[in-house]
């Protein structure tokens, strides 16, 4: 093993729970590389009550001075960004450029956190002669953030700097798949000057988060993995009177347009595919081929089949992911898809017991498909065709999913169509990964997302915070008035 076992984080000191452990293996060679501890109720419990006991010093801190750590850890971030990613790419499997993007993209969320202070300014109003109407935004409480496997480094921090700077303590529950860079983040932060307690974490699965959302010292959960679980996580978050934000899985539609450019449109839609072994939940999973688009469904294989897996392409998380999606392939070719590229075979010299599949193409695949409408998250683009955009935007509008769509086109006009109608809460145009970026919030809609806000940018200070609504008048002379 060359990570010693995996410990929480309570009060700023590692321990390590009495619990029963999981292997973490490393994706591209099935190694060992560490054991992740199942942690108890227990154990959250001893995190809530770190977390409250840090809570009343921070959450009465200064904001400009709360966001003065995250200016270092945004630091401390960059300056050790070769380490960080090179972490991703052990318990996660991306390539080099991909986890070195995470960790700029987890910089790129403190930056926002650190310009908080200049956005949560409050309002005030005279709103009659000598009241006035003042609102502050004050922290939740102690708050959770459970994380999925796909961004170990980002996902953390698309929660842990906006609460935090926004004056919460709080409880971290990274994915059991991966939980070696939550340790990093804790040590960072408080090499950065974190206060121990403000930020704890918890390891395990299903147990702990099941506590989570039934501690009542836990004011507020988001939560970031598949629409199954998000489900879950909502209701009984919200069942126990707490504010939930949940964002799920996803079956992201590009639509092609025989008037868009075919160089840009196919290294695009094969990048979004296949980017991060197709397991970002931004990722093109349906193409959806609006008449005379041969031309670029050609070059777009090409592209795909020179993808290097193992050098382009990293392995997908698990034995089991890769089973299950070399299942979705087999069970789409033998219902009649064409196969444009098949990745379905790949072996990495020297890697042979690492879990992976290359960028896989299936052309002619219809919408009633089970590899159509369900979630794959592997490196795999079905083609569907449609006759005009109208019926490319049924098809889109049809998937239960909403995190976001894209439309390749040079008409403005047609752009406007899809950016109206596409039922998806990130809608790119030209754009195979349509993220919005700082300030801009991320979030999708229908079964991508439940609960109101958005997870990173402006939209999550709603989330993180309640508003206080102050009403003060000091002239008696005033006299009575319906305000009295
Ligand atoms: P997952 O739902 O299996 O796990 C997410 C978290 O939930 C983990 O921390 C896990 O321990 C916990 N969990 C798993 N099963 C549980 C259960 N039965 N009860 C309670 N908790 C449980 O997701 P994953 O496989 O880690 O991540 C991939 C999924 O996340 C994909 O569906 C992807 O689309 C989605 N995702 C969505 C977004 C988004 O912004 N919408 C971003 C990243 C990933």
């Amino acid at each position: 093993m060359k990570y010693a076992e995996v410990q929480n984080c309570i009060g700023g000191a590692f321990v390590s729970p009495n619990a029963p452990t999981l292997d973490v293996y490393d994706p591209s060679s099935g190694a060992v590389l560490s054991r992740v501890p199942l942690s108890s109720a227990r154990d959250v419990d001893a995190a809530v009550s770190a977390a409250q006991a840090a809570f009343p010093a921070w959450s009465t801190t200064p904001i400009k001075e709360r966001v003065q750590v995250l200016y270092r850890y945004k630091a401390l971030l960059e300056r050790n960004i070769d380490e960080l990613s090179a972490l991703v790419t052990e318990e996660n499997g991306k390539i080099a450029s991909e986890a070195r993007a995470e960790v700029l993209k987890s910089a790129e969320l403190t930056e926002f956190a650190c310009s908080l202070p200049q956005i949560v300014t409050g309002e005030v109003l005279e709103v009659s002669r000598g009241v006035e109407c003042r609102v502050e935004r004050f922290p939740v409480g102690v708050v959770a953030a459970i994380t999925p496997f796909n961004f170990p480094n980002m996902v953390p921090n698309w929660s842990i700097p906006n609460a935090i700077a926004l004056g919460n303590c709080m409880i971290l529950k990274p994915s059991e798949l991966v939980p070696l860079s939550a340790r990093r983040i804790v040590e960072l932060l408080a090499e950065a000057g974190l206060p121990p307690g403000v930020l704890q974490v918890v390891h395990g699965g299903r147990e702990v988060v099941e506590a989570i959302c039934d501690d009542p010292g836990i004011a507020a959960v988001s939560f970031v993995g598949s629409t199954r679980v998000a489900q879950i996580v909502y209701r009984r978050a919200t069942s126990n009177l707490k504010r939930c934000l949940a964002l799920g899985g996803a079956k992201n539609h590009l639509i092609v347009m025989p008037d868009a450019d075919r160089e840009m449109t196919a290294t695009n839609v094969v990048a979004s595919m296949s980017g991060c072994a197709g397991q970002r939940c931004m990722a093109a999973s349906v193409m959806v081929a609006v008449s005379a688009t041969d031309h670029i469904i050609a070059r777009m294989a090409e592209v795909a089949s020179k993808m290097v897996p193992g050098k382009d392409v990293g392995p997908v998380i698990s034995a089991e992911s890769k089973a299950r999606i070399t299942r979705y392939i087999d069970e789409a070719v033998a219902g009649g898809a064409t196969i444009v590229v098949d990745g379905r075979n790949a072996v990495v010299k020297g890697r042979e017991d690492g879990y992976y599949i290359g960028p896989t193409i299936l052309d002619h695949v219809t919408p009633d498909m089970a590899i159509a409408q369900e979630e794959v998250f592997g490196p795999v683009l079905v083609i569907v065709r449609a006759k005009n955009v109208e019926e490319a935007i049924a098809i889109e509008n049809a998937s239960p999913y909403g995190n976001a769509a894209s439309v390749f086109t040079e008409s403005g006009g047609i752009a406007k169509y899809v950016m109206e109608h596409a039922s998806a809460g990130m809608v790119g145009v030209n754009v195979g990964v349509p993220v919005p970026r700082e300030p801009f919030s991320f979030g999708g809609w229908n079964d991508s997302k439940f609960g109101v806000g958005d997870i990173t940018g402006r939209g999550s200070i709603e989330f993180w915070t309640q508003a206080k609504k102050m009403t003060t008048k000091w002239n008696k002379e005033a006299g009575v008035n319906w305000m009295s």
